[in-house]
């Protein structure tokens, strides 16, 4: 079954002034739709792969799978773990884990926008569930697929990209890291957080 594109779960210029109309219209309606039409054409060739018994592409195509896959995942997440009404602390179950782990909120907030500052070039901050530990925890990837901490299950994404904010922000990541957190959706995350 071919992947879709899903819908924004907003209005494209509802999380303004956090980021604006052609920011959100550009990124979803060109930048996530060709992560969505790579991963589409890349599993096409790997089925073609095996229908032939050619794989002397597998490397290419694994590449494409992965680069296009994990961009399409994160993207769908990247975008409900935002709200109109979003902001402010988490609650319930997920506030206490970040007390638990992180020491209190603040100071995971602190690590979570030193790290999404700190990726090298294109890439994400990333909160995750690590089963082995039970805990949570700060990731940075860069692009999608190096630096993954294999078996942990995102929570929260942040798309630092320069796609996601330059409109909006130009070069100061800082400014856009820190009002994500105007707009971040907790109960997006927090249903993840339970999941997980
Ligand atoms: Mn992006």
């Amino acid at each position: 079954m071919a992947h879709e594109l899903p819908d924004l779960p907003y209005g494209y210029d509802e999380l303004e002034p956090f980021l604006g109309e052609q920011t959100l219209r550009t990124h979803h309606g060109k930048h996530h739709r060709g992560y969505v039409d790579g991963l589409n054409e890349a599993e096409q060739r790997i089925e073609q792969a095996r229908e032939s018994g050619d794989f002397s592409n597998v490397r290419t195509i694994c590449d494409a799978l992965a680069f296009n896959y994990s961009g399409h995942l994160f993207h769908s997440m990247y975008w409900q773990c935002m709200s109109p009404d979003g902001g402010g602390p988490p609650a319930g179950a997920l506030a206490e884990q970040i007390s638990n782990d992180f020491g209190d909120f603040e100071t995971f907030r602190a690590q979570f926008q030193a790290a999404a500052d700190a990726v090298q070039a294109s890439g994400w901050g990333v909160l995750a569930w690590q089963p082995l530990g039970q805990r949570l925890v700060v990731l940075q990837a860069e692009k999608h697929q190096n630096l993954a901490e294999w078996g942990a299950v995102p929570i929260m994404v942040l798309d630092v990209w320069e796609h996601a904010y330059y409109l909006d922000y130009q070069n100061e990541r800082k400014k856009y890291t820190d009002a994500f957190f105007d707009v971040v959706n907790w109960d997006f995350v927090s249903r993840r957080f339970e999941q997980a």
